[in-house]
């Protein structure tokens, strides 16, 4: 196992105060220099996405093709979009037309807000840090990128290559646990981004408040999936079994258990028998390493066996496991109970539970009555269905007949809501969470011939000309609305057969008409 080297206590401040320094050496000011930065740590993880890969596999134990995939590609393709749209972003917007405040010539200024702390966790220890330092760089920010001490062969490399590849004054890798988080929490910093657990999320927003830093907490929990039996079973089965076995299910959107109708259980079961014998015949068997991940630390491994070993629901495949190389077979456990240990915490592992309910309904209330979600997944071919279920839940991401590659799609943010997180980030989301937007005006003189009533001494005529300005409000209503029933998905359809009738009767007129002519 590689040894990661702490960065010293001592040190520490003295990166602060450097970072400090060159962001306000202005350099940064330049959009011209911020793209340099960010095709420089493109180039960081292209020119070394073999080392990288090797490190991942070191580390996790991770297959080649999940870390390309999910880390190195996932990480460029961050890059390229800060890259390609840094300018749009940063360009100073002009707010909505408003007649009182146009001569003031409003403008919204897109600030870097200073220098930021990011944390990042050990499950994508490239993609979670390279993503957030591209959105920091993106917006002008000098950086400090704190990788987990649980990924030694990563961290080390990142402490390696960054400052090979970027201008260490201005960003820069503190490594080490508890105490080196500890005092960099310590310090003032202009923003945190704190990716991984709750427990330590919280230790960082009361770290935060001492000094009103604003805070993006990406955090994890118990991600379910509703599973309508009108849905296309085998993607089905194929999408959730590889979204929980990927990396090992130590994914924080990782499908963490399933509800199920109780009279569609074993059918679902089959079919997650059958994605599990294509995923893994015999030539591909999940105990070699070159075909699964393994699980991060033996303390982690001693969780989640527990999780698994007191368990009370019904062992359909998988459930072994291999202490020494810190396997944990893919496992699909099913009649779980609400109270069964598997149901007790996120499960950050490849056991897979299915929970029988009676109906969609039983189902919404089952994750209405937990913390809300970082993804809620469901599967059906029903529009209704997946609507009721979107309409009456909350969760960080709503994602129908997918599971686990949301947090890539360009264009969408990546975050949850209440205990699942607050704040988002990929793409211009990244660029807005490390922006501060300056709001500016410039008022000219003549202003005062109609604002003048602002200055005291204040008199009569004055208050009449302040309430001359008074705005006024849409018509008083005669009572409360009444509560907009939704669209009923079978009205959308009878409204496209009536118009699909109407132009068929319309087509069939002109042909009659053209026939007789
Ligand atoms: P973790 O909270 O244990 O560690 C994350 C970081 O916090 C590490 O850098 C670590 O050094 C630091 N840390 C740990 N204990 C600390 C303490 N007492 N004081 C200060 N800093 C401390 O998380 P993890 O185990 O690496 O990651 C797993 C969790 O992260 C899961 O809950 C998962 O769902 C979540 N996660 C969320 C996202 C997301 O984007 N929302 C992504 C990945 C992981």
């Amino acid at each position: 196992m590689s040894q990661l080297v702490f960065t010293p206590l001592e040190e520490i401040d003295k990166i602060h105060a450097e970072l400090r320094t060159g962001y306000e050496s202005g350099k940064l000011k330049s959009i011209e220099y911020r793209k340099y930065q960010l095709l420089q740590l493109g180039y960081l993880v292209k020119d070394n996405s073999q080392r990288i890969q090797e490190a991942l596999a070191a580390d996790l134990g991770r297959p080649p093709l999940e870390s390309h995939f999910l880390e190195i590609s996932s990480s460029i393709g961050d890059i390229k979009h800060a890259y390609s749209n840094v300018e749009k972003w940063a360009r100073p917007e002009k707010p909505a037309f408003s007649l009182n405040f146009t001569v003031m010539r409003p403008v919204i200024y897109k600030e870097a807000k200073g220098v930021v702390l990011i944390i990042s966790p050990f499950n994508y220890p490239v993609w979670l840090t390279i993503g957030p330092v591209a959105g920091a760089i993106s917006a002008g920010n000098s950086v400090v990128l704190k990788p987990s001490e649980l990924t030694p062969a990563t961290s080390s490399l990142l402490a390696e290559l960054i400052p090979k590849y970027l201008d260490s004054d201005l960003v820069r890798v503190v490594n080490g646990a508890i105490p080196e988080t500890t005092k960099l929490l310590s310090l003032q910093w202009d923003h945190i981004m704190y990716t991984g657990s709750g427990r330590v999320g919280k230790i960082v927003a009361t770290a935060a408040a001492k000094y009103l830093t604003p805070v993006t907490l990406e955090l994890g929990g118990k991600s379910p999936v509703i599973i309508d039996p009108d849905c296309d079973l085998t993607t089905a089965a194929r999408r959730i079994l590889w979204g929980k076995v990927v990396n090992a299910g130590q994914t924080c959107v990782a499908p963490d258990y399933i509800l199920v109708p109780k009279s569609f259980q074993d059918k679902f079961v089959e079919a997650l028998k059958l994605a599990h014998e294509s995923f893994y015949p015999k030539s591909a068997d999940p105990s070699l390493p070159a075909n699964y991940s393994r699980i991060i630390t033996p303390q982690a491994f001693k969780r989640i066996k527990g999780l698994l070993d007191n368990t009370q629901g019904d062992v359909v495949f998988g459930g072994q496991t291999d202490e020494a190389t810190k396997f944990i077979a893919p496992t699909v456990v099913k009649d779980v109970k609400a109270d069964d240990s598997l149901m007790s915490e996120e499960i950050f592992g490849p056991l897979l539970p299915i929970v029988p309910v009676e109906d969609v309904d039983e189902a919404i209330a089952f994750i209405n009555a937990r913390d809300h979600p970082l993804a809620l997944y469901v599967f059906s071919q029903n529009a209704h269905f997946k609507e009721k279920v979107f309409n009456n839940t909350q969760s960080g991401a709503a994602i129908a007949n997918e599971t686990v590659i949301h947090p890539g799609a360009e264009g969408l943010p990546f975050g949850g809501v209440g205990p699942s997180g607050y704040g988002a980030h990929t793409g211009k989301f990244s660029f807005d969470t490390f922006t501060h937007l300056r709001s500016s005006l410039d008022s000219p003189g003549w202003i005062d011939r109609i604002l003048g009533f602002r200055y005291p001494p204040y008199t009569d005529s004055k208050f009449k000309a302040a309430m001359r300005l008074l705005p006024s409000l849409p018509a008083r209503p005669a009572g409360p609305p009444a509560v907009a029933a939704r669209t009923k998905w079978w009205g959308r359809w009878f409204f496209l057969a009536f118009v699909v009738a109407v132009a068929g009767g319309l087509t069939n007129r002109l042909k009659t008409m053209r026939g007789s002519s």
